[in-house]
């Protein structure tokens, strides 16, 4: 049997050459990074529940016209997608404030934002995604005019597609970040929601405790990350049926 082909290897993904033109295989890893990779570690069935969080985000979007680059689910931990061109931005929206914003304005976290505010950092690890304007993507052609009124349009829509659907299990969306891709389709070019969209990379709030269910339990040292994430996929009625072993040995009779 032929090894397939990895195109990429990411800090939680690895992209393989897909069975035909113009598809990828998205591999879900278990390793977990913060902080530029400074804090690294592996943490078993995460990539097993963001893969089936993720399509079941990306399946949702679907359904409401957003278009995505999700094709469909493999096996617990690869999905297929289709090949694009990122864009090389990180497309962030705000509902309440944390993290970065919190720091850099001096705003207390969980503070709610006057109205969801989109931030762009260029996609550059060594520059530490730094934050940028719109001045800085239209003069260095990352991303065109109408790109970017289409980028925004995308990530209002998928902030409310996915504010609704947390909501409706008692989470709160405080911010997330998206990817954009480019699909060419003859002489046309379509914007499409790429990468993935899980606990990784979104803030997700407990409505009632404040209980934090998503990367910050890792980037904060709070306690187990597969108990948040398989708590968001409890809520969603996404768990797999061999949900991820605990990370702790359990006692057997
Ligand atoms: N985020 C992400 N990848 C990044 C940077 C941020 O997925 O490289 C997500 C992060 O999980 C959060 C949102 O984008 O949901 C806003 O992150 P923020 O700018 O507050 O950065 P951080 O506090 O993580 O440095």
């Amino acid at each position: 049997m032929a090894r397939r082909k990895k195109i990429y290897e990411g800090k939680a993904k690895t992209l393989y050459e897909g069975p035909e033109p113009g598809t990828i295989v998205q591999y879900f890893k278990d390793d977990a990074t913060a902080f530029n990779a400074e804090k690294h570690d592996v943490i078993e069935g995460k990539g097993v529940l963001n893969n089936i969080l993720s399509e079941f985000f990306m399946l949702g979007l679907g359904q409401i016209g957003v278009p995505t680059h999700f094709l469909k689910r493999l096996n617990m931990r690869e999905q297929l997608v289709r090949s694009c061109e990122i864009i090389p931005l990180e497309i962030i929206v705000r509902n309440y404030a944390a993290g970065s914003i919190s720091k850099r304005l001096g705003i207390d976290e969980g503070t709610q934002l006057p109205r969801p505010i989109v931030e762009y950092c260029y996609k550059d690890d060594a520059l530490g995604d730094p934050l940028v304007t719109e001045e800085h993507i239209a003069a260095f052609g990352w991303a065109s005019q109408q790109d970017m009124d289409d980028i925004l349009s995308l990530a209002l829509r998928v902030n409310d597609f996915l504010s609704g659907v947390f909501l409706a299990v008692g989470i709160r969306l405080v911010d997330f970040k998206i990817e954009i891709g480019r699909i060419y389709e003859g002489d046309f070019q379509r914007l499409v929601i790429a990468d993935e969209i899980s606990p990784d990379s979104c803030r997700l709030w407990d409505i009632n405790t404040g209980q934090k269910l998503d990367k910050d339990v890792f980037r904060r040292d709070l306690g187990s990350l597969t108990d948040a994430y398989s708590e968001v996929a409890r809520r969603l009625g996404v768990m797999p049926n061999n949900p991820p072993a605990p990370g702790k040995p359990t006692l057997v009779n």
